[in-house]
């Protein structure tokens, strides 16, 4: 019988996680092996088409096509693109806007402010962070524990699972700490830093023949291996297995393929991209896909089952392992992120910049850490509405305002989250900072001179962003 084994257990145990998790699976056999799939930066077309590439083919043992999780930064990103992806199943998560290392709380916070106006991802969805550069600090974990993010991915595990002192943990809660980067980041470790409920999922290394001093994280396919000069498409195939086939054969610990696309796209100017690599890394998924019980997931997938394993033979209980697709008439003219539905209503938003679509109307700039949902201006002089706490993104008509969702198994609601001016509460909804042409609220000008805004109290986004918002939270604290 099995026994519960609650979250904490895991943390400030992580030697010792597997064999709790195996407790309860009663023998590694009942343990799927997950591999991990994410992408990181921009979202455009070609980006997808690079992820696309080694997923829209494939299937997990439940018949259901794979999914990834995109660690979005926005600059530079096709927000429609971002919609698309996750109206498909896959996984939005949080890289900064403007792709800053150590990054200070604006652009975490930004990054979430801009994908639900403008991609129309609800708040609750984007649960995971990972650090630009993989370059985070105690402060940074700290940050993201108070937003109400689920998980972190930006830390390391650098010693192989074939050495008795391996740091390929499963991810595991900082009730009692870090245990990853320990040597990397100052404050971590030995108990540090204690964020209750906050996971790590940690980057599980590739080795090559070198083992611990030849470790392969992000694009190991743009390495040499086994300290030759050039890369070797056929060594790279070699050592992923092994580490793979190390991985399966210890406590099926997972393993990912953590990649920016832009390197492996055929259709982007100025990317050559090597049709032998993308060929090899295709190898290593059909062979993988091989074994039994191989599973590709997205991050958020992999800490479901972490946070509630089930054995193989139950992995159907799983509803984070389904794949289903929304209910919307394919012949309905909706913009919800289903190709099909938004054909021809998407706003298209020109900037010399980074000129991009969405359907949710089009900001009067860009959005950046000190404005991440400027006011909306669209050359018809048309209003569109962002997607509220209430209705889920492939239900919502961002044009009519309303919500096409008529039965209980599309209901939904999202959570507000403390990502406003001095932590306040967002949530989503209303067209903009400011924009509705006939704002009756105080006019300020930012500072930094980016743009002007005026504030709608009856909005919640108006009090959510920007320097103004700033203020008016300030003074509502003294009222
Ligand atoms: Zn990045």
């Amino acid at each position: 019988m099995f026994f519960n084994v609650g979250n904490t257990c895991f943390a400030g145990l992580h030697g010792f996680d597997i064999v709790l998790i195996r407790a309860k699976l009663n023998s590694i056999k009942d343990t799927p092996q997950f591999i991990v799939f994410t992408a990181d930066d921009a979202v455009q077309s070609y980006t997808l088409d690079a992820v696309n590439q080694f997923l829209a083919q494939r299937k997990n043992p439940n018949g259901c096509t794979p999914r990834m999780t995109y660690y979005t930064s926005t600059d530079y990103t096709n927000y429609t693109m971002v919609t698309d992806w996750y109206v498909a199943g896959n996984e939005i998560a949080d890289h900064t806007m403007t792709h800053v290392g150590t990054p200070p709380k604006e652009e975490v916070n930004g990054n979430l402010i801009a994908l639900n106006a403008l991609a129309g991802i609800p708040l609750s969805s984007i649960k995971g962070f990972r650090a630009p550069f993989l370059n985070y600090s105690v402060d940074t974990l700290k940050l993201l524990a108070e937003t109400g993010f689920l998980y972190d991915s930006s830390a390391s595990a650098s010693i192989p699972v074939t050495d008795s002192s391996s740091d390929a943990y499963w991810p595991y809660t900082l009730d009692y700490g870090m245990a990853n980067d320990c040597l990397m980041v100052d404050g971590m470790c030995k108990g540090e830093p204690k964020l209750p409920g906050f996971w790590e999922i940690p980057m599980y290394a590739f080795f090559d023949s070198r083992g611990v001093a030849g470790p392969h994280l992000m694009d190991p396919w743009l390495d040499a291996a086994n300290g030759a000069s050039s890369v070797n498409n056929s060594a790279t195939l070699e050592y992923m297995k092994n580490t793979f086939t190390d991985h399966y054969n210890a406590n099926r610990q997972p393993i990912g393929l953590y990649t920016h696309p832009i390197h492996l796209s055929k259709n982007y100017p100025g990317v050559n991209a090597d049709e032998q690599m993308i060929n090899m890394i295709n190898n290593f998924l059909d062979w993988a896909q091989q074994q039994n019980n191989v599973w590709i997931v997205s991050s958020e997938q992999l800490l479901a089952w972490v946070r509630n394993p089930k054995p193989i033979s139950q992995l159907d209980q799983v509803p984070e392992l389904k794949c289903s697709t929304p209910d919307v008439p394919a012949d309905q003219k909706i913009c919800n992120g289903v190709p099909q539905n938004e054909e021809g209503l998407l706003s298209h938003c020109f900037f010399d910049q980074f000129p991009f679509y969405t359907c949710y109307g089009c900001p009067e700039s860009i959005p950046n850490p000190s404005s991440p949902n400027p006011a909306q201006k669209n050359s018809d002089g048309s209003t569109r509405h962002r997607l509220p706490e209430n209705c889920s993104t492939p239900f919502w008509d961002p044009v009519a305002g309303s919500c096409t969702c008529a039965s209980s198994s599309c209901a939904f609601t999202d959570t507000s989250r403390p990502i406003g001016p001095n932590g306040a509460n967002l949530t989503g909804g209303g067209t903009g900072d400011s924009f509705n042409g006939n704002s009756s609220g105080p006019s300020y000008t930012p500072f930094n001179g980016s743009g002007a805004g005026s504030i709608i109290f009856g909005e919640r986004w108006a009090v959510s962003v920007s320097v103004v918002g700033a203020v008016v939270a300030a003074v509502m604290a003294l009222l």
